[in-house]
């Protein structure tokens, strides 16, 4: 009687830091659940809604919560959102030939497949400029018109002084020739 009543009382106990490890590895589950889907959505009601599924189904609830969770972090969406951007704006910057549309890049002159002029050198710099530019962005070079060819030679031996002449009388200038270009 006595060893059965000792048996009896150390089942109870035995049940009952069973059964406490089990509430706890439950209100664990609870958690991580709640803080998981915090990680995958700003909606505070999925977070409640996830919590209530977890904690009234226990192991089912759960089952269900990884079969339905988001499938990103926002930290993920956001890191492959960037890495898309940044896809996108390479292949927007990328310049291609306007003649053969092979690739090329920023600092060339001529497209080595087809030999079209793509960009002439600054007279004063050497930078590679874009064939409409008017104005040197490196150097602050002028260019007196945009594509007349008798312009080439002059603009080779220009100084510091013409430049400053243009400050006054230069701009007009091309603004005139510019207009007359577009009658
Ligand atoms: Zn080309
Ligand atoms: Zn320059």
């Amino acid at each position: 009687m006595i060893v059965l009543n000792s048996l009896q009382s150390y089942l109870t106990i035995l049940l009952g830091v069973a059964g406490g490890l089990l509430l706890a590895l439950w209100l664990a589950v609870v958690v991580w659940a709640a803080r998981d889907m915090r990680a995958r959505s700003r909606s505070t009601t999925a977070v409640v809604l996830t919590v209530l599924v977890v904690l009234l189904l226990p192991v089912v609830g759960l089952v269900i919560y990884l079969l339905l969770r988001p499938r990103e972090t926002l930290a993920q969406a956001y890191d492959r959102a960037l890495e898309q951007e940044a896809l996108l704006q390479q292949i927007e910057e990328r310049p291609v030939c306007p003649t053969c549309a092979r690739p090329t890049e920023m600092t060339w002159f001529l497209c080595p497949t087809c030999h079209t002029h793509l960009r002439q050198p600054c007279p004063v710099c050497r930078s590679p400029l874009e064939l409409h530019w008017d104005i040197c962005p490196y150097c602050g070079y002028l260019f007196e018109s945009e594509t007349t060819e008798e312009g080439h030679g002059e603009k080779e031996g220009r100084g510091e002084t013409q430049r400053e002449e243009e400050e006054h009388g230069g701009r007009e200038r091309v603004a005139e020739e510019r207009e007359e270009v577009e009658v």
